[in-house]
Parts: structure tokens; sequence; C-alpha cells
């Protein structure tokens, strides 16, 4: 059933705005006198007005604006004019005011060739979203979909567009014109459900919670969720758990609950990238910095020491291991919350990501009785899942199995896993001391920090244990000077190295939006020097609702560097890492640049990405 079509056609209105203030004028007979009121600054359309500014005439072909000699003149959309035929959707400056005009027939009643849109298809710009609240956007029927902040030109799908009041509103509140696109009832809600979860809700009913500083100022600097106080705790607390599950949902790593100057930022880091979510009133930040201190298990009343540790929470039906820090900022605490991805414990090999024969090379290294791997590559470049995974592959009851780690996020079954302290008794060297006493056959040690880790590590791979570790080095031939700086002897190196693989991870183009892309030929000049490419097809993902600016997901990308005869002589001669990586390309390695650049003519990333993650190895 459709409402009735609108019969006044062309009804005429002026949205004047100025300083905040707004007011509404219906040219019902013109001309209509624009100007300063003695009174107060608003625009009038009367004879009060003592200043005139411009005029609003009627023609036969419509409204003009004429300008009356004010002192900076008229601008309409931007353009300084004297005369203006007024258009649905002008904004017109005048003086220190703005204009909207809009011709309210003209938006038409929703017949069978009335715009329509398929919210599925539809790019939402998550800018347009945020101009309405969720009560905005269920009271209206309504979502905006795109913003276009210079022309001040707001999109809006609408159950209604015939619902003139709730465009005028939209107006009103967003300083925008607004133009209607119409889709039906049901699938606006639920792009409403989606668009706008129930957290903003839940912030109002945490904040309805808050007692005011004022009312009870002993409170400052005091744990506010105390005992007995249980409807409060039931809002911040459901406001807790709705942050947690919007993070989980979305796919991110970590959660930053941050105090800033005016308000509580709330940022997720996805495929490795921080984006703001949302924030959170101010007020708020005691609340919500305390519950997730409870959840956590640490002193509530301690704000001065960072405090960390780690807790499993029901989240969404499945149980998320958290690993929680606070720091005490000078705005108070931050709270960061890593997810930990249990996924990762159960990593398989084939699912990182690797090419086919860097996979055999590496399964064949694991499947040695003794001697170093090493996977190297910046912090989160996914180094510790590709342990995992190796170790997943190789993975027995008739092998003894031990790890350190610093600190041990993910539980493997039918591993030992160790994790360092801060405590001279148990760190990365003494625990692998301990471990080899323990007659170990494959040791994993998360990271060769140290000289004397290093140290032990070679001697353990040179005495019948496979180790498998990590180092933050670009690329795998950088390892090996690296370990050497580190006070290996370079023979001993030699003799116990077996490979080394680098590695990055690149975000995934979406497969939503997944478009057709023609990179800048500078760009493609320099990741393919001397090569044609006019024939290779590029993508990119042009940005949709289910994913971040193109980006969904991450794949890893990775070059292997076995240790042949040939390289085992260059470490024993301290060969220098170019050179080393000379030789290995010669032997047939596929350095990490190429193998990225694969998986851009693939179409599974882009060429910026690969840039991105990899410019040190251009
Ligand atoms: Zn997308």
């Amino acid at each position: 059933m459709h409402p009735p079509a609108l019969t006044t056609a062309m009804l005429p209105v002026l949205h004047i705005v100025e300083a905040g203030f707004t007011r509404t004028v219906q040219l019902t007979d013109p001309p209509c006198t624009i100007g300063r009121s003695d009174e107060n600054s608003i625009f009038l359309k009367n004879n009060e007005v003592s200043h005139k500014h411009a005029e609003v005439r009627k023609t036969e072909g419509g409204y003009v604006i004429v300008d009356l000699g004010s002192k900076n003149g008229i601008c309409v959309n931007g353009v300084p004019t004297r005369e203006h035929a007024l258009k649905h959707g002008d904004i017109v400056k005048v003086g220190l005011a703005r204009i909207f005009f809009r011709q309210l027939g003209s938006v038409e009643a929703p017949a069978p060739q009335a715009p329509t849109v398929d919210l599925n298809e539809e790019r939402i710009d998550p800018a347009a979203v945020r101009l309405f609240t969720r009560n905005n956007a269920l009271s209206w029927q309504a979502f905006p979909v795109e913003y276009h902040r210079e022309a001040r030109r707001l999109v809006v799908v609408m159950v209604d567009p015939t619902d003139l009041g709730a465009i005028q509103e939209m107006e009103l509140l967003t300083y925008c014109n607004v133009e209607v696109v119409a889709a039906g009832r049901k699938e606006v809600l639920s792009a409403i459900e989606r668009l706008y979860p129930v957290m903003e809700e839940a912030v109002e009913g945490a904040r309805r919670q808050v007692p005011s500083a004022a009312s009870e100022p002993t409170r400052l600097g005091m744990p506010v969720v105390t005992e007995g106080d249980t409807e409060r705790e039931l809002g911040v607390s459901r406001l807790v758990s709705l942050i947690l599950e919007d993070a989980v949902r979305m796919e991110a790593s970590d959660i930053h609950v941050e105090p800033r100057r005016d308000r509580v930022s709330i940022r997720y880091r996805i495929d490795g990238v921080l984006v703001e979510r949302r924030s959170l009133p101010l007020d708020l930040q005691h609340l919500v910095t305390n519950r997730l201190k409870i959840l956590a298990d640490f002193d509530i009343s301690e704000k001065r020491f960072p405090q960390d540790g780690r807790c499993s929470l029901a989240v969404l039906m499945r149980e998320v291991d958290l690993r929680v820090s606070t720091f005490p900022s000078i705005r108070g605490e931050k709270v960061v919350l890593r997810i930990l991805d249990r996924s990762v414990a159960r990593m398989d090999i084939e699912a990182l990501g690797m090419e086919e024969a860097a996979k055999a090379q590496l399964l064949d290294l694991m499947n040695r009785s003794e001697g170093i791997i090493l996977v190297t590559g910046p912090t989160g470049s996914g180094k510790t899942s590709t342990l995992y995974a190796a170790m997943n592959a190789i993975r027995s009851t008739e092998l003894n199995m031990v790890t350190l780690e610093d600190p041990v996020e993910y539980e493997v079954p039918e591993i030992t896993q160790g994790q360092v302290f801060d405590n001279p008794r148990f760190t990365f060297a003494s625990g692998l001391r301990s471990i080899l006493r323990q007659d170990p056959d494959v040791i994993l040690v998360g990271e060769m920090r140290d000289r004397e880790t290093v140290q032990v590590a070679v001697q353990a791979a040179l005495t019948g244990h496979l180790v498998l570790t990590t180092l933050h080095t670009n690329s795998a031939a950088a390892a090996i000077p690296r370990l050497v700086d580190m006070g290996t002897e370079p023979y001993l190196l030699g003799a116990g190295i077996l490979g080394v693989v680098s590695q990055r991870l690149v975000r995934r183009i979406c497969p939503h939006c997944k478009t057709v892309d023609r990179p800048a030929p500078d760009l493609l000049a320099a990741a393919f020097p001397g090569h044609d490419m006019s024939g290779a097809t590029f993508y990119r993902g042009a940005g949709c609702d289910q994913c971040l600016k193109g980006y969904k997901g991450r794949i890893g990308t990775f070059e292997l560097l076995p240790i042949s005869e040939a390289i085992r002589g260059m470490i024993v001669a301290q060969s220098n890492a170019s050179a080393i990586k000379t030789r290995a390309v010669q032997e047939g390695m596929v350095t990490l640049r190429e193998e990225a650049l694969g998986k851009v003519l693939q179409g599974v990333t882009t060429l910026e990405e690969v840039m991105r993650v990899t410019y040190a190895e251009f």
C-alpha cells in the first residue's frame, strides 16, 4: 500500500540556518525578503528585517533569488552571483547564513518507476551512516548511504520518500540537501539493524546509570561499580559485552579503549589496520575500564601501574580468549584487549597461503631430525601462525615437542608449552637449557632475543634437536648476518641452520566488491621493471559494507631460503646478505616480492598492498 501521492506540486521551502539556529520558511506568497532583524541574528522572511540582503521572487519559470546589495553578495552552490533561478537542492549563502532551497513537490510518490535501490549492491558510506543515530534511522525509517561533504549533499534510502516532515528534519539535523531513494520496508529495517547495532542504545542505557560527578564527588578516582549497584552494573556490562561482540563479529584482532580529552575512543585492529569504530561519552570511561578490569581479574583499585592478564569469555555463543592490558596514560587508563584466535593453534600449513613449491620445501625441512628453521618478518606478520602450522604438520605422539613462549597465546594439544617470565630464573636461555634436560625432539623458541638464547639454540640444533624460532629481519637472507651479529660462530651457524622463511601478511581484496583496476603507470613500472604489463588484469575492492576499504581478511606471502651446500659455505665465509640472496635466487628461490606480485596477478591482493607491506624489499 502506497501513501497518497503528493498533490501540492512544487511547494517551495527555505531552510535557513545560521550559527546553529534554524528556521523553515514556506514561500507561499513571495516576494520574500531575507535579511537581518534588529533583535536577533536569524534571517526572516517578513517585513521585520532591517538589513535586507536578498529577496526570493516568483517568476513564470519558478523562483529567483536576487542580491539586494549585501556586503559580500550572495553565493549559490559556491558560485558568487547577483541573481539565480533557484533549483531544488540549491544552497545559497547570504552573509553568515546558509539557505537550503527545496521544492517539496519534486519528491515523487513511490510509483512503479520511482527510484529504488538494491541495498546489497548499494555502496554504503560509513561517514554517511554516522550522521544518523539509530533512533533517527528507526523513527524516519531511513538511513543515509552517500555523503558529499563539500556539496552538503546526502543521499538517503527511505521507506516512504513522501515523508516530507522526516526529510525536513534530516536536513536540519545534517545541514545537507537530502536526496531520497526508495526501498522496501523490510530491506530498510534490516539494513538499519545491521548499520546501527543496538550498541548505541546500550551506551545511552549505561549512561543513564552514571552518577553525575557533581552528585557524587567522592567517587572520583574510586571504583564506581561496587556491589549493590546491580542496575548500573547491568547497563555497563551490557555495553561492554556489545563492544566485544561487535569486535568479534568484525573479526578484529585487538580492541583499544582509550581515554581522550573529550571522549573515550574505541578502536579495532582489523586486518592489521586500526579503525575507530565509535566513541563513548567521557563519563563512561571509569565504568567501562572497571568492567574490563573485573573481567580480566585485575585489581580495580590499582590505576597508577600497568596490569596485564588474560581471560576467556563467552562472546557470541563461543569461547573467546583475551589478553588484556592496562596502561596508565595521563588521561586515565588505556585498556587494550587482544582477541586470541583459537584457530591459530590448529593452523594448517595448507591455510597459510604458501605456494606449492615453498610448502613442499618447508615440509621437507620440518621432517629433518636436527637443525634450526627460522621464521622472520616484522611484528604482526604472521610468524606465530606459521610456526604452529609447521608444528601441527609434524605433530605426533612419537615426538616430544616443547615450546618456550612469551606468553603462550594458543594452547596446542599434545605439545608441552612453557612461558618465560619477567624473571632471570626463567628466561628464553635458561628455559631452553632446562628443556634440553627433558629429552626433547622438537623445540619451539618464541623469539631469538639475545645472544645467550641464540647460542643455546644453535647448540641444541647441533646436538640432535629440531629448533623452530623467529627473528625480526626484513628478508630471509638478512637473518644470517643478524645471527652472527648476535654472537653465533659462523661455522656453527652454517652447520646448524636448515632454512629461513621470511613472510608478510597482505590484505585480501574483498570478494563482495572486487572490481577491475588500472594501477598507476609509475607503480606498475616500479613493481614490474622492464615488463610490459598491458595485458595483465589487476583488481581492487571498491569498498562495501562487508569490508574495510575494499579489503577483507589477510593471507601470508612467503620467501623460503633453504640452506644449500653452497650457501652453507657462504655463511662460514661470512658473505653478506645480498650475496646470499643472489645465490639463493640462482638456486631457484622465489623472493617475497615475486611471490607477492604473483598474488596480485592472481587477483588475491592489490599492487598498493604489496608495495605497502614489502617496501623494504623494493
Ligand atoms: Zn567489499
